[in-house]
């Protein structure tokens, strides 16, 4: 009998109840608005700020509209500008190379290995062609964070985390987002807590944090702020900085707190889910799973392997006999960007770019969401599913072409 999945890729769990009755809460009252309190009464949002700082280890904390914004407010913060430079991955995903075109800079794209982290021996030969690193931990996958370091300090280039799949993860025991100068969050719908939109931005550096709210739209009421340096190093900053609206709202920090407060619990059961279909990939031919390091605390919310060297003819028929099973693979190799994948040759704003060592791999990535909504008997049958068409395609001549094509394989 053929197994077909019958569950929904995008379907998120509830926001717990504690959030709803907060949410209720908020629009009983109507002080969406962050800076709209009354008498002593401390905003939802600067309590998020708080808690999201605590739980990080940040000094400095401020929610904001989305993660694209963190971004570009992390930018700007570090006084990037029009006509700039700055070095980013060139596997993620398109607000990345958005932020850094929205403050006029120009990406220059550095490779991505096997493991689909940034390549550092590409890293080191682009450092000195820009002063700022947007470092995309994408699909939650995390490089030597002690090597990046060191390169990019040595180069006296700033590093700034794009932590959009790595909220609750940690790199030898220092969360993600604590390595560079800024970690920026997204609290969309698909991240690792869910507001719809929204977004965090964290760090230490009083200055850089005051230009960071004040670039938010704080107006003069940057006091009403919990997680954030003193009043008085805004004396001149408050003067100096744009404000360019991008705040988060009551509502949606209410519906967050108690979120956050769950983390940990969650991460703990994507982690499960996560090694559900790994071991069920375990060993099959032609499919590269991906190594995680053991300094590497991950928080695997969506699933990657690669099917490297593979036809694109191939690679699509795999995709498309998955999906016609129930399951739904993204791939990054194909030729026109589709639903939320693109990849560095098409986004055109950007100076066009040569990367072929990154191509080959490009062209071998699948990648798969894991909503908590899956059981771990799901993640089992999606990973029979894929391990049966993987093996159908491989076995059928369509990858005989393949540097590794099957005659070549040791009898199973
Ligand atoms: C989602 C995402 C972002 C941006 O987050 P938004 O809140 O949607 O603006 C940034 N980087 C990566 C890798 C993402 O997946």
């Amino acid at each position: 009998m053929t197994e077909i999945f019958k569950g929904s890729f995008t379907q998120q769990e509830p926001i717990p109840q504690a959030g709803i009755d907060a949410a209720m809460a908020v629009l009983q009252h109507g002080r969406l608005h962050r800076y709209n309190t009354s008498g002593d009464e401390i905003a939802e949002t600067a309590l998020l700020e708080e808690e999201f700082a605590a739980l990080t280890g940040a000094k400095y904390c401020l929610a904001v509209a989305s993660g694209g914004y963190a971004m570009t407010t992390a930018l700007r913060a570090c006084g990037v500008g029009h006509g700039d430079k700055v070095l980013t991955n060139a596997f993620t995903l398109a607000p990345v190379p958005g932020a850094i075109a929205a403050v006029g800079a120009q990406p220059v794209f550095v490779g991505v290995t096997e493991d689909l982290v940034i390549d550092l021996d590409d890293l080191a030969a682009k450092l000195d062609q820009a002063s700022v690193l947007l470092l995309s931990h994408m699909r939650g996958h995390i490089c030597d964070m002690e090597a990046l370091m060191a390169l990019c300090d040595a180069a006296g280039v700033t590093v700034i985390e794009d932590c959009a799949h790595t909220m609750g993860a940690d790199w030898g025991g220092v969360p993600s987002g604590r390595w560079g100068k800024f970690g920026c969050y997204s609290t969309q719908t698909y991240k690792h807590i869910n507001s719809g939109e929204g977004g965090f931005l964290i760090g230490d550096d009083p200055e850089a944090m005051a230009r960071a709210i004040m670039l938010s739209g704080s107006y003069m009421l940057f006091e009403r702020h919990r997680a954030a340096p003193p009043p008085e190093v805004f004396k001149t900053i408050k003067y100096e900085t744009p404000n360019i609206s991008g705040r988060m709202d009551n509502l949606r920090a209410a519906i967050l707190r108690p979120q956050l407060a769950d983390l940990r619990t969650q991460c703990d059961r994507w982690n499960a889910l996560y090694r559900a279909v790994e071991a069920g990939l375990a060993d099959t031919p032609g499919l590269r799973l991906i190594p995680r390091p053991a300094k590497e605390g991950f928080v695997a919310s969506s699933f990657q392997f690669l099917l490297l060297d593979w036809p694109a003819d191939a690679v699509g028929e795999v995709i498309a006999r998955c999906l016609s099973r129930g399951v739904e693979l993204k791939w990054f190799g194909g030729a026109e960007p589709a639903g939320f994948t693109s990849r560095y040759d098409s986004w055109r704003y950007a100076p066009e770019q040569s990367l072929p060592a990154s191509d080959r791999i490009l062209a071998g990535i699948v990648d798969m969401r894991l909503p908590l909504t899956f059981s771990m008997d799901d993640c089992a049958l999606i990973a029979r599913i894929i391990r049966d068409e993987v093996g159908a395609v491989w076995q059928s001549g369509a990858c005989a072409d393949a540097p590794h094509a099957p005659v070549d394989m040791p009898a199973q």
